[in-house]
């Protein structure tokens, strides 16, 4: 016998909740990918994509996950024993490392606490330093899905430029296209990474890249080995709305849909209401007298928070109390920060009666479990959403 009744509440960063229209959107037959009706979903998806990476340039939609973009990213641009610059940030920066190392690339990795973004001064030091320009790329997350902390790409694109370096400037914006701030073009990227099962509220199983004239041209002189994930090989049918093998048919009637809903709402409304949902959400942490992980407010995630357990408590024992009474789903803390923090994602549909569910079934769980704390940070995030709205 279940106790659970009414929706599941997934408050995980990513995947995250996926619309009625979504799903409605997805529930069609299978058509000829080779045929006239699929040129148009392709057409639409590949221009709709650029509209939300705010970008004029090419995006590449492969089935996969964030990890295979960030490999295309990789072996479309680099060659073994090419130096790159990174930074620890967190878990996901580490992992998009370790693939780099797998592929021959000598990673200059930047140690970090794993509780703040990327310093765009440190990237304008190491770069200036580099006099021989072997440094062939800057890589960077946007969103770090681990911490909650988020880089500032523009400045750090300001940084590269300041130093007059030619390196290329990859961003994992994995879990921050669709929520966080972001423009492609505007900023300089040379590769954009993402996927659909975060800020595109759509399942896990597309993987996408946005590319610059630069990215396309490294790929002339990149000697990694590639064929699935060869750009090349994809752009030719892109143009004409197909693919070069089986696309994911019916993930790319979702995301038309949900590519219609974040252009209805408006990219920068979009933005202002993830900003507004990240900043009760820390409104309540704060009430509750726990510590965000973030330690610098500049960058702090709209996306997601991550929330650091008072010394002695175990994160995950929460959360699984809190999924078992509530039946809400929190994000586990991540490799060195494992049973130490929670996460609350706010990405995606959010709204703020989803988000005071999510608070309130946090603040019984806190009680719940014992841990220490004082009440009242559902309280406050009802008034900082209030606030400006009717006071
Ligand atoms: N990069 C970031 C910032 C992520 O949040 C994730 C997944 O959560 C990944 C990379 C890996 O993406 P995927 O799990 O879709 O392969």
């Amino acid at each position: 016998m279940t106790t659970r009744t009414g929706r599941h509440f997934l408050h995980i960063p990513g995947p995250s909740p996926v619309p009625e229209r979504v799903l409605r959107a997805m529930d069609m037959p299978v058509i000829d990918h080779r045929g006239p009706d699929f040129a148009k979903l392709g057409r639409a998806v590949l221009e709709g994509a650029q509209a939300v990476f705010q970008t004029k340039a090419p995006v590449i939609l492969y089935p996969g996950s964030g990890t295979g973009a960030w490999e295309a990213a990789i072996v479309n641009t680099l060659s073994a024993g090419d130096r790159v610059l990174m930074f620890e940030t967190g878990h996901f920066a580490t992992l998009w490392r370790s693939m780099a190392a797998r592929w021959g690339i000598e990673v200059e990795f930047v140690p970090g606490d794993w509780r703040r973004g990327v310093d765009p001064a440190r990237v304008e030091a190491i770069l200036s330093e580099d006099r021989a320009k072997s440094i062939k790329a800057v890589m960077v997350v946007h969103n770090e899905t681990s911490t909650g902390a988020t880089s500032r790409i523009a400045e750090i694109r300001r940084a590269i430029d300041r130093a007059n370096h030619p390196a290329l400037f990859l961003v994992d914006t994995i879990s921050g296209l669709g929520s966080a701030e972001y423009a492609h073009d505007e900023w300089g990227v040379d590769v954009s990474v993402s996927c659909s099962q975060k800020g595109l509220m759509l399942p896990p199983g597309l993987g996408l890249v946005a590319l610059s004239e630069k990215a396309l041209a490294a790929t002339k002189t990149a000697t990694l080995p590639r064929s699935y994930w060869d750009w090349q090989d994809m752009l030719k049918p892109n143009a004409a709305g197909y693919f070069p093998y089986t696309p994911a048919t019916n993930l790319l009637y979702g995301l038309r849909e949900a590519i219609a809903m974040l252009l209805e709402e408006g990219l920068p409304q979009v933005f202002a209401r993830h900003q507004r949902l990240a900043a009760a959400t820390r409104a309540a942490v704060e009430a509750w007298g726990l510590e965000i992980l973030c330690q610098e407010p500049s960058e702090y995630s709209p996306v997601l928070t991550a929330v650091v357990m008072p010394e002695g408590h175990d994160a995950d024992a929460l959360r699984n109390l809190i999924l078992d009474k509530y039946d809400l789903s929190l994000g586990t803390g991540l490799a060195k920060v494992a049973g130490k923090v929670f996460r609350i994602g706010h990405l995606g549909e959010t709204n703020d009666l989803t988000l005071m569910a999510a608070l309130s079934g946090v603040e019984m769980g806190l009680k719940a479990g014992g841990v220490p704390h004082a009440r009242g940070g559902v309280l406050a995030a009802m008034d900082a959403l209030r606030s400006g709205l009717d006071d």
